[in-house]
């Protein structure tokens, strides 16, 4: 069994990242510049928001936080994130989810300059990696798929099965994996006989946030397991969907909880604002020349 180590991955992608940095800032003039909203005190998200902003720091992106009361009206949100998305020094903008209730989370991802969308959660970006013309995708699939990439994990043709259907994760996923040709299945709470269709699967891709829901025993001998659950159990320690000892016996691939996905999802949202600048920044220069 190999592991899949996102620790080791995400050190390398964050390297390239700097160069990528330095190379922005001679192009540009300027630094790559992420500003992240984070509306509320919710003890994970502020967590979150602490490791994006260290990543960024570390591979020179300039890093700005907006911290905003968790009773902040709709309209103040919005227009905070439309004058981001109208800022020409902006280059990624992200809303930490979960917002609180009131606040409309859609019309508030809508609201972001689809360019500037590094989290890849925008319709039009969506849309992109619907129709396969994807440009920024969501960063923890697309952590899966690097991860998949660098074991040189077979896709093409191959069974693979993911359990969970959310639109940060699941369902990108499922996109991403059919764009490399394989017969992707979805599953979700409602799914029946998950065991049977889990033992099928030459890749699994677990993201249920349900502590080790995915058991050892229903892993096919060889498959690829990615494990993108983060539970915090009452002692402290993290779980993560799969059963890790015991589908590690049968994997040939194997992500842990932590150190799997989890590092992937921060590189590539760094990686993702240097694309998303460069990309704006390029067109905005190339349609000036024309
Ligand atoms: P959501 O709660 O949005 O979605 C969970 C999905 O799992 C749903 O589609 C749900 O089905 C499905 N599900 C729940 N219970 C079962 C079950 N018993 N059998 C089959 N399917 C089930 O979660 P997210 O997608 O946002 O996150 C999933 C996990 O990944 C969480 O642990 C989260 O913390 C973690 N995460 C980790 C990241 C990382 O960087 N490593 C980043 C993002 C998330 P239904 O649709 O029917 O309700």
């Amino acid at each position: 069994m190999a592991l899949l180590d996102g620790k080791d991955l995400a050190k390398t992608i964050r390297k390239k990242v700097k160069e990528q940095t330095a190379e922005f800032t001679k192009q540009w003039g300027r630094l790559p510049t992420l500003h992240v909203i984070l509306v509320g005190e919710d003890p994970a998200s502020e967590i979150y928001v602490r490791n994006k902003g260290r990543a960024c720091k570390k591979a020179g992106i300039e890093f700005h936080e907006h911290k905003l009361t968790a009773d902040t009206p709709a309209d103040k949100l919005l227009t905070l994130v439309k004058s981001l998305s109208n800022n020409n020094a902006v280059d990624g903008i992200l809303v930490q989810m979960p917002l609180p209730d009131h606040l409309p989370a859609d019309a508030v991802i809508a609201a972001i300059d689809p360019r500037k969308d590094v989290d890849g959660f925008h319709p039009v970006n969506l849309g992109n990696l619907i129709t396969g013309k994807a440009n920024l995708v969501p960063c923890t699939p697309l952590g899966c798929m690097k991860l998949l990439e660098e074991a040189d994990v077979s896709l093409k043709g191959k069974n693979a099965v993911v359990v969970g259907r959310s639109t940060i994760v699941g369902k990108p996923m499922a996109l991403m994996l059919l764009e490399k040709h394989a017969t992707v299945t979805v599953c979700h709470s409602k799914t029946e006989k998950l065991a049977h269709i889990v033992a099928e699967a030459d890749v699994v891709v677990a993201a249920t946030g349900q502590p080790e829901l995915i058991k050892g025993e229903w892993i096919k001998k060889g498959a690829a397991v990615l494990d993108v659950g983060i539970n915090r159990m009452e002692d402290g320690t993290l779980l993560g969907d799969v059963e890790f000892h015991t589908a590690a016996v049968r994997a040939a691939w194997i992500s842990p909880v932590p150190g799997g996905v989890g590092p992937m999802t921060i590189a590539c949202l760094i990686s993702n604002t240097v694309k998303a600048g460069n990309a704006r920044l390029g067109a905005a220069n190339a349609s000036r020349s024309a």
